[in-house]
């Protein structure tokens, strides 16, 4: 692309930022959609008060922010989304008058990719593996989407009863109850549609799942892992054996990185081009299926 007077800037905040597939997303998009526009990573390794306050008066369009700025950001914005206030984390500033507005795609990401799947939460039996930022948030999302009930299981009980309790008091409905991830045998009879969002299994432990035991898998209908590295996952393998099916989380990576680029742009961002970045992001991931 040509680089000129009017091209636009957007970045990543966070550290490490090596291995972001988000440059792949978002100039990918550019090229895609013909917005004037780069995206490059900042490794911010202190100041993030003067990384974000450096990034507006450079007049730069948007940020997304990760790892480990997701809850840090929050004191330095102007204004902040409803969703993203609750679930306490944001990884998306978008440029308003006198500061960046926060938002979390990461969740409407997750559920768009979930979407793009055919898989609904409205009303679902839901397990969530674990109860970490990711967990917390998607507690949150299956609650505000009207999930049936969700049972919350963690290795560490208390943080699987404090997202309950706070997501049950944020909703006003005993929706979440938690529970020690050893206590799956305890599940009510059924089938649950079962987000794995544990860090276990993530490369290069790709051998491990956070529950190995078969016969747990026999009650999961739908598998959605939040990991994408590895592409398939020792979860997603356990899914599979019992002849169900089972996702990643790289669509919930690209529908973030699309969200994100969405409110920066003021566009909307067409299935055809969201299906050629995600061919991009295999392709750069090393994956040829
Ligand atoms: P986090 O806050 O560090 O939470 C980690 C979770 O994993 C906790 O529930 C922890 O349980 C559990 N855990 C870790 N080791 C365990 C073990 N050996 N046995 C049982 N449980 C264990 O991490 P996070 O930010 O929530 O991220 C979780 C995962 O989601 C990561 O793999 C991340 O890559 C993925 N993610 C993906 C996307 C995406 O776009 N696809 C976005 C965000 C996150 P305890 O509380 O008991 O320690």
């Amino acid at each position: 692309m040509e680089i000129n007077g009017q091209t636009r800037l957007c970045g990543l905040i966070g550290n490490p930022v090596e291995h972001t597939l988000s440059p792949v997303i978002h100039n990918g998009l550019a090229g895609e959609t013909g917005q004037n526009l780069v995206y490059v990573p900042f490794h911010v390794t202190t100041g993030l008060g003067e990384a974000v306050k450096g990034a507006y008066a450079l007049n730069i369009l948007g940020m997304n922010v990760t790892v480990p700025y997701k809850q840090a950001v929050i004191p330095y914005l102007q204004t902040i989304d409803p969703l993203a206030e609750a679930i306490g984390a944001v990884n998306t500033l978008v440029r308003t008058e006198g500061g960046y507005k926060g938002y979390n795609t990461d969740m409407t990401g997750l559920l768009r990719a979930m979407y793009s799947e055919g898989i609904r939460i409205r009303e679902e039996k839901i397990l969530i593996l674990g109860a970490g930022g990711a967990a917390r948030a998607v507690a949150f999302l299956c609650a505000s989407e009207g999930a049936g009930k969700v049972w919350i299981l963690n290795r560490s009980i208390e943080k699987a009863e404090a997202v309950a309790e706070e997501v049950n008091r944020h909703f006003g409905r005993q929706i979440l109850e938690p529970m020690t991830l050893s206590d799956y045998t305890k599940l009510p009879e059924g089938q649950f549609l079962t987000i794995q969002a544990t860090s276990v299994g993530l490369s290069p432990a790709e051998d491990e799942a956070v529950i190995e035991d078969e016969a747990f898998y026999r009650k999961v209908h739908t598998g959605y892992d939040l990991i994408y590295r590895p592409f398939t996952t020792k979860f997603m393998k356990l899914v599979q054996k019992q002849g169900r099916p089972a996702y990643n989380g790289l669509k919930m990576l690209l529908y973030q990185g699309i969200i994100a680029y969405e409110l920066w742009n003021g566009i909307t961002v067409s299935e055809k081009n969201a299906a050629q970045i995600y061919q991009k992001m295999k392709k750069e991931m090393g994956i040829h299926e």
